[in-house]
């Protein structure tokens, strides 16, 4: 298994250290006052995170999705929010401006995202159009060499402290989902309108809000990819996106577990620690190999997308399966710190309210069944 080859054996330490001590001990407070987690977004753009998938020569820093994905998954043993920003800055916020931006455009907008002085934002869900992304309204009109863009998404991750954003308009109504494309609307353009942050129940350092579009007026390059191109466009990183949520799940189970397997030998009840009891057990040994499981099927699935491989039905495997792992390791921990799992000042309610938040990007997983029995021929 390529798992543990050097570099990726480096990139984990080196993660692992950053979230050890810069991350974990300002986790707790920075959930709480429920702010942008700026300083960590700077100090991962140092450290050359954002460039991880990208190639050399090209303003990246030659990585893969598998290095991409262990770096997710150790930034979401910490904080799954600030996993969730950065993971967000590597692939969705900037692969359609990377691939198909002018060199202006990428000059102006790449280089300060991957040096953390700018933040993207992806925009595809609608007020009435989330999974289903062939019910998008927000158009995008020609008008001489310009676009002009309007309509209204929500629930987008960042809008708050965007200062671009990728979003998919319909350009032909009449061609449905083959009218979607991608265009890029820096956020100081006219008629652009951000909303007031939505409360959250998890990942609270996470910036949500809406975004209106009112007749903005965009130069031609601004269409990200060839006309008609945009559901193709996504389809070609949905895998990776499905693997990267699976990744941030793999992290937030395990620092879940870790933290039941450590309550279980400490705690006694009844003259013994609670790890000898065999419910207690039970519980322990289910959630170490449901993340054994979890793992291969993970690195499995990005050794597949490296390879230039098909991996459609694994990584949509994976992201349920890891995701449903999450929540129940997240549910277990705090039963298994008692009283102190509904603690605030333990981490086990900040994973248990965290763990929703993968619930939703990459498709929900009533969608996800119903295509993997799809894939099956069912
Ligand atoms: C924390 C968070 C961050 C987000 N960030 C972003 C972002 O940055 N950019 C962005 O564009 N969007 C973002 N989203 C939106 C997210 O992508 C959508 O929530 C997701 O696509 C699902 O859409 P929806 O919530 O409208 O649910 P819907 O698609 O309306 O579904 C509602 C329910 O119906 C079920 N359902 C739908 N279709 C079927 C079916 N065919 N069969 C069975 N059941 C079905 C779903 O599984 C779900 O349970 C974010 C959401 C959250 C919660």
């Amino acid at each position: 298994m390529t798992l543990r080859s050097d570099p990726q054996k480096l990139l984990r330490q080196v993660i692992a250290r950053f979230v050890a001590e810069e991350v974990a001990p300002v986790a707790r407070e920075l959930d709480q006052a429920g702010r942008f987690p700026r300083e960590l977004f700077q100090k991962l753009a140092a450290m050359n995170a954002y460039r991880i998938r990208y190639p050399r020569g090209k303003g990246g820093a030659g990585g893969n999705t598998t290095l991409y994905c262990i770096m997710c998954e150790e930034l979401a043993k910490g904080m799954l929010s600030l996993a969730a920003i950065a993971a967000k800055q590597c692939l969705m916020a900037t692969n359609f401006l990377f691939r198909f931006g002018s060199p202006e455009l990428k000059e102006k907008y790449f280089e300060p995202a991957m040096r953390g002085e700018m933040i993207g934002s992806f925009c595809l869900t609608e007020p009435e159009a989330g999974g289903d992304l062939g019910a998008v309204t927000t158009t995008a009109t020609r008008d001489g060499d310009h676009w002009i863009i309007s309509g209204m998404k929500t629930w987008i991750t960042n809008a708050p402290v965007a200062d671009f954003f990728t979003v998919l308009c319909q350009t032909d109504p009449e061609k449905g989902i083959r009218g979607l494309n991608f265009f890029f609307v820096p956020r100081d353009t006219p008629g652009v309108r951000v909303s007031p942050r939505f409360e959250l129940l998890g990942t609270r350092t996470t910036e949500i809000a809406e975004v209106a579009f009112n007749d903005c007026r965009i130069p031609a390059d601004h269409l990200l990819g060839k006309p008609g191109k945009g559901l193709g466009a996504l389809l070609s990183i949905l895998a990776e996106i499905r693997a990267m949520t699976a990744a941030l799940a793999l992290g937030l189970a395990k620092a879940a577990y870790e933290t039941a397997f450590q309550y279980a030998q400490e705690r006694q009840a009844f003259g013994r620690p609670i790890g000898k009891y065999q419910l207690i057990q039970a519980k322990i040994a289910s959630l170490a190999t449901e993340i054994y499981a979890a793992e291969l099927m993970l690195y499995d699935t990005t050794a597949k997308i490296d390879a230039g491989q098909r991996a459609g039905r694994e990584s949509m495997m994976v992201k349920y399966f890891a995701t449903e792992l999450a929540c129940r390791a997240a549910d277990e921990a705090t039963r298994i710190l008692g009283a102190y799992g509904y603690s605030m000042e333990y981490p086990a309610q900040r994973y248990f309210r965290d763990a929703r938040f993968l619930l939703y990007g990459g498709g929900t997983h009533e969608v996800l069944l119903q295509n993997i029995a799809r894939e099956l021929r069912l």
